[in-house]
């Protein structure tokens, strides 16, 4: 055992967990160097956080000019790094949503975001999503449903909460336009036996699943969510903490789906990997939320904002070549998994890509996926999986990559899926 995660064990809580021994020394682009020189080529991007690789130039330079000035305000006073930073972001949301507040992380924003839905309908039901992933925080743990064991010991959670399913064709056998359709016939049957649509405040959903197994919801499917929405003055807010800042291939995935919420809820990648996220919606909805009905010390940090306001600018470059990438990696996965009978399924958006794996029955198989791992981290390679069995692949390369280390990392896994079929 090394010496650091000696003094780790020491130290630091055994809750928090981490996914590899790999102690960082430093970080450029997209790879990690550890204390003993080896290089990593980073698709973990942080849980799809450095979108735009790691200390890139203009972010850092945006940041060491804000922490020459001032890094903290905490209510005090307005400053031009936070505007700015609101500026550039809703300037490429989608069409309508035209105002925000910072808060410090995603679990933070989404429950923010279900207080103002609350608080400006005057209705307290919530509909999520099962399998959807918005938090570990008290109130967004209750939104919660990738994986029970998330929500374990922490009952009662919050009243009023209820959770309807989201479409997973491939876990169901099913088509997606039959996935759809239960799904949405379950909506309709919630309301009739359980919580009239005139108490719902808000739907709360990712446009694709992230932790819960990187599924995408399907336009149909979230534009008949606007629709219903629509019908019966519900809120629909879309939480694009993990599939926003270009990783689907737009700005966020409500572009890509053409699907306009009412509130998005952003973080992850809005900085680059400095603490920041933020709740924008239309101006009607946050202007009628009073000065005071909800606050912060540390949302909106000055250095954070500048990093999200340079970000934005990075990305505005990146952005028209995520597609591009995507494709590639996307045909490259396809011909794996006709060579690879581990490979069950390949779905996903942009550089947002699951690729699950599955034993001769075509269940998951969670092996597969340790071996993938840790053939990774032995030839160079970190990655992450997602689902509730820890069988999915979740690859998020930051938009920085090239296409040669592309390659090099779908060679890593396709190796590695080799050694573990000829075991
Ligand atoms: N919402 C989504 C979709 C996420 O993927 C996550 C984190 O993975 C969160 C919310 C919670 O964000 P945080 O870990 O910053 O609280």
């Amino acid at each position: 055992m090394s010496e650091l995660i000696k003094r780790h064990n020491q130290v630091y809580a055994p809750v928090i967990g981490f996914d590899t021994r790999v102690e960082a020394a430093e970080a450029e682009g997209a790879w990690i160097t550890d204390h003993e020189g080896e290089r990593y080529l980073d698709f973990a991007t942080g849980i799809s956080v450095t979108n735009v690789g790691h200390r890139h130039p203009h972010v850092v330079a945006a940041v060491e000019d804000q922490l020459r000035k001032f890094w903290h305000a905490g209510g005090s006073f307005r400053y031009e790094s936070m505007i700015r930073a609101a500026e550039r972001i809703v300037d490429v949301t989608p069409e309508g949503i035209d105002k925000l507040f910072f808060m410090n992380s995603g679990a933070e924003a989404v429950e923010a975001s279900v207080k103002m839905a609350r608080y400006v309908t005057g209705r307290q039901g919530v509909i999520v999503f099962r399998g959807g992933f918005h938090g570990r925080t008290m109130g967004s743990v209750t939104f919660t449903t990738s994986k029970s064991k998330y929500r374990a010991h922490y009952h009662p959670l919050l009243p009023s909460v209820f959770v309807v399913p989201f479409p997973h064709p491939f876990h169901w056998g099913m088509t997606e336009d039959q996935a759809i359709d239960f799904c949405l016939g379950e909506i309709e049957r919630t309301f009739r036996h359980v919580v009239t649509p005139g108490e719902v405040a808000a739907f709360l959903v990712e446009p694709m699943q992230g932790e819960g197994g990187y599924y995408p919801a399907g336009q149909r499917f979230l534009q008949r969510l606007r629709d219903i929405a629509d019908e019966h003055g519900i809120l629909l807010i879309h939480d694009e903490v993990q599939t926003g800042f270009g990783r689907t291939g737009d700005w966020f995935t409500s572009q890509v789906y053409r699907v306009t919420p009412d509130v998005l809820v952003l973080g992850k990648a809005i900085a680059n990997g400095l603490p920041l996220s933020a709740v924008a919606a239309r101006s009607e909805l946050l202007d009628a939320w009073p000065a005071g009905s909800h606050g912060t010390t540390f949302g909106g940090n000055p250095v954070s904002c500048a990093a999200a306001a340079a970000t934005v600018d990075v990305l505005t470059d990146l952005i028209p070549n995520v597609n591009k990438l995507s494709e590639h990696a996307f045909s490259r996965f396809h011909e794996l998994q006709s060579a690879h009978p581990t490979i069950g399924d390949v779905r996903g958006l942009g550089l947002m890509i699951g690729v699950e794996l599955v034993n001769a029955d075509g269940k998951p198989d969670p092996d597969a996926y340790k071996h993938v791992r840790q053939y990774g981290l032995d030839n160079g390679l970190l990655i992450l999986n997602c689902g509730p069995d820890g069988n999915i692949i979740r690859f998020i390369p930051p938009l920085i990559v090239s296409t040669e280390e592309l390659d090099l990392g779908i060679d890593i896994i396709a190796a590695a899926l080799r050694s573990y079929e000829q075991r």
